[in-house]
């Protein structure tokens, strides 16, 4: 067998103790007789296997009562239109934070769908930093403020919680969730689809407040209602049970580790690693601000884009695959998900290290 060090920015790397877990339970799960992927999502055994991974989640974020957690599909971007469907029922405005590709996807569904006022934005700075709480301008019917902790193309996060007043903070969390502490109740929402940080792709995760449950546009459709979601269990209709059960597997594996707490720290040493390769040397840069960089998508240029399609070819030799940036940006980009461990951030220090003396 052979594993190499994958940066895909997602679907992304695995733990390879959670693979190994599911091939040994692949055929027959614990002695059931078959697999998780055949079993029906209404059986005991599914129900447990559910149930198991809401529990872990809820400890490993130490969500407090009083929120609900909804396990649906349609990724984080069919979040985009939910967001705005479950909680302007009452009326107002959806607010949002400006940080770059994903904020602006959120935003244009906002605006599809009746329109949104932009609290704050760093698109004339070019995305170079997250805008900062003292730009935080919220129109006087604001009904919740929108963000983007980690803007996975960009490499650009937040340093701080933004404060919404009143209002619920409503986050994209994709690309960040389990990645470090957070304090859930300073939230009204919470959503990540799950192939960055979590599990497999099509499962996506939802924490919400129980008083945002009821403030639907009547025209909801019941598929994207939280509040069908929070009554049925997350089975309206058939989740994605071989999804759902794999990210309990991660959150095992996860608490295993110490938990959330315990992976931060390997999460900052690893981006902190990265950082300083890059900085230190002339043959590459990354242009986020200081304050502003992300610990789980770190994206960076050479100094002759010429090289660029040779980089990628040698660090795949490597055993370093999808080091490619989004095509939208170019240049590299590694994530560095809570999956990667910090030999695979060495091997990689190590080739760009061998690539810049090689053509430097
Ligand atoms: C990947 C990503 C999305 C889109 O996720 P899908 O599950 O593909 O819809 C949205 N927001 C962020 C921050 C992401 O990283």
């Amino acid at each position: 067998m052979s594993r190499h060090f994958n940066f895909c920015s997602g679907p992304a790397t695995l733990p390879l103790e959670v693979l190994e877990r599911a091939r040994e339970e692949l055929v027959d799960y614990q002695g059931r007789g078959l697999s998780v992927m055949e079993m029906s999502h209404r059986g005991d055994d599914f129900i447990e296997i559910a149930a198991r991974a809401e529990r872990n989640l809820r400890e490993l974020l130490s969500i407090p009562e009083g929120y609900r957690v909804l396990f649906v599909q349609g990724g984080a971007s069919t979040q985009f239109s939910c967001v705005p469907l479950n909680l302007l029922g009452g009326g107002g405005t959806g607010n949002y934070l400006d940080s770059g590709v994903w904020a602006k996807k959120a935003l244009a569904e906002a605006r599809h769908l009746g329109g949104a006022h932009v609290a704050a934005s760093t698109a004339d700075l070019g995305y170079r930093r997250a805008p900062a709480q003292g730009e935080i301008v919220l129109s006087p019917d604001a009904a919740f403020l929108h963000y983007t902790d980690n803007e996975t193309i960009g490499g650009v996060a937040y340093d701080y919680l933004p404060e919404a007043g009143d209002v619920p903070l409503v986050c994209d969390m994709s690309s960040s969730i389990l990645g470090r502490e957070i304090d859930v109740s300073r939230f009204g929402v919470i959503y990540a689809g799950a192939q960055k940080n979590i599990g497999p792709a099509g499962l996506t995760v939802v924490i919400v407040r129980d008083d945002l449950l009821d403030r639907a546009r009547p025209e909801t459709p019941q598929m994207l209602s939280y509040r069908q979601a929070a009554d049925h269990g997350s089975m309206l209709n058939t989740p994605p049970t071989y999804a759902w059960y794999l990210c309990g597997l991660v959150f095992e594996w996860l608490k295993a580790r110490g938990g959330v707490a315990a992976i931060a720290e390997v999460n900052r040493r690893k981006a902190a690693r990265l950082y300083a390769a890059i900085d230190q040397s002339e043959f590459y840069s990354n242009p986020i601000e200081a304050g502003s960089r992300s610990v789980m998508n770190v994206p960076f240029r050479l100094r002759d884009e010429s090289l660029d399609q040779r980089f990628l070819a040698d660090a795949e030799a490597a055993g370093l695959l999808y080091l490619q940036g989004h095509r939208s940006v170019g240049g590299m980009r590694a994530s560095i998900y809570n999956a990667m461990p910090e030999e695979g951030v060495e091997a990689l220090i190590d080739f760009m290290d061998g690539f810049a003396r090689r053509h430097g």
